[in-house]
């Protein structure tokens, strides 16, 4: 079987010259390996996903030359293959419904931070603070039933309890140097939220339920999410699914060391074509011959 690899951004913005590192590393990748190339659109987020910087993502991709398979997996269109998932991790009692709001839990953390620091996550978001696990049936009922929003969390200590060691193989550089089988600490990020009352899954469940849906075989993305791989590994082992090798590649940085993000414009795609630059100069300015 051709090993699958897949670049999946999201239709928030228009991409720039590190999307185009990690699309054109999968393109290059799949090539060598005698493989196929997938591309998803991770639309989940409603409010900031937007059907022009979809188009964009298709003409960007296009003009760098980069071909991949149709039809084109977009995830709003797959909510039932994620609530499905919800409710089976529902069966095995590893999710709870927590019913604070954002201010609420910012509240909760600076109360405990009177104390001492609080544990934050690898992205460095302080774990969540709450008691909700603890809610009986009934209550649980209750709060849902008077309509308050509600967020979906995963029992992280539970699922890790049952799941036991994990670790995944890395092909990259890892955030920090690590390569090889690389183990999992899936309870550096406490409880996370795996679906929200109106939006029935979230980026860590989504790409877990599509990489093994789509027969993914080779996760190629920058290093930014190589510590979110620990929660995926601990979804695909509860959820039964298969674990794709995964390779984090190092992030492009701008001239003053940060990471890019959508909104600068210095290093769009669209800006640096618009500025006469070809795909052969985006390939270099990223480090790719
Ligand atoms: N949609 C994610 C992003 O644009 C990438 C997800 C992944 O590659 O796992 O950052």
């Amino acid at each position: 079987m051709p090993p699958v690899f897949r670049f999946a951004p999201s239709p928030n913005g228009y991409l720039h010259l590190g999307h185009a590192y990690s699309a054109l590393l999968n393109f290059d990748l799949a090539r060598q390996a005698g493989g196929r190339l997938l591309l998803r659109i991770e639309d989940i987020d409603a409010a900031r996903c937007r059907p022009e910087f979809e188009q964009a993502i298709y003409e960007d991709l296009d003009w760098l030359g980069i071909a991949w398979e149709t039809p084109v997996r977009r995830q709003s269109e797959h909510l039932a293959a994620y609530r499905d998932a919800i409710d089976r991790l529902s069966a095995l009692g590893l999710i709870y419904p927590s019913f604070e709001s954002r201010a609420e839990i910012a509240r909760l953390v600076a109360e405990k931070e009177t104390g001492g620091a609080w544990p934050r996550d690898p992205d460095g978001a302080p774990l969540y603070p709450g008691t909700a696990k603890s809610l009986s049936a009934g209550q649980r009922e209750r709060l849902i039933g008077q309509g308050l929003p509600f967020a979906l969390r995963l029992d992280t200590a539970a699922a890790c309890a049952r799941a036991g060691r994990l670790s995944w193989n890395e092909q990259g550089e890892g955030r920090a140097g690590e390569s090889g089988e690389v183990a999992a600490y899936p309870e550096a990020w406490g409880d996370v939220i795996l679906a929200r009352k109106q939006t029935p899954t979230s980026y860590h469940l989504s790409v877990v339920i599509d990489d093994a849906l789509q027969g993914v075989t080779d996760v190629v993305r920058g290093a930014d999410l190589f510590w979110s791989t620990s929660v995926h590994r601990l979804l695909q082992q509860r959820l039964g699914l298969p674990a794709p090798a995964y390779r984090h590649h190092g992030l492009i940085r701008d001239t003053a060391g940060h990471k890019l993000s959508k909104s600068t414009h210095a290093t769009g795609l669209r800006e640096l074509r618009a500025e006469g630059a070809s795909p052969a100069d985006i390939r270099r300015l990223v480090g790719l011959t």
